[in-house]
């Protein structure tokens, strides 16, 4: 599941080089402990989409990015499904099967 994770996140994860994948997997791996798999990928191309950054950052922005999700859910802000607007009438996690 980590590994479909982190083929819908922006380019620039997908073509880390290899400590950095095995790292980024894990790190995505524990996320969806706490996360629907489509709102991890939702969240980080909206807000961490931006390529100008190192190595070295991917993964502290990846945390970033969850903890925004985090807190967006918590004050109902985004869909623990999706990741999206929760006034939705269909979460798109059912419709593109992104449901755990
Ligand atoms: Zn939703």
């Amino acid at each position: 599941m980590a590994a479909t994770v982190l083929a819908g996140l922006p380019g620039h994860y997908r073509d880390t080089p290899p400590w950095l994948r095995s790292r980024l997997l894990k790190r995505i791996s524990e996320a969806l402990v706490h996360h629907a798999p489509l709102a991890v990928v939702d969240y980080c191309a909206k807000f961490a989409a931006d390529p100008g950054f190192g190595d070295y950052e991917h993964l502290r922005r990846f945390d970033d990015v969850l903890r925004k999700l985090t807190a967006d859910v918590a004050d109902g802000t985004a869909c623990p499904g999706c990741g999206r607007d929760p006034r939705h009438p269909f979460c798109a996690a059912y419709i593109e099967g992104g449901c755990r």
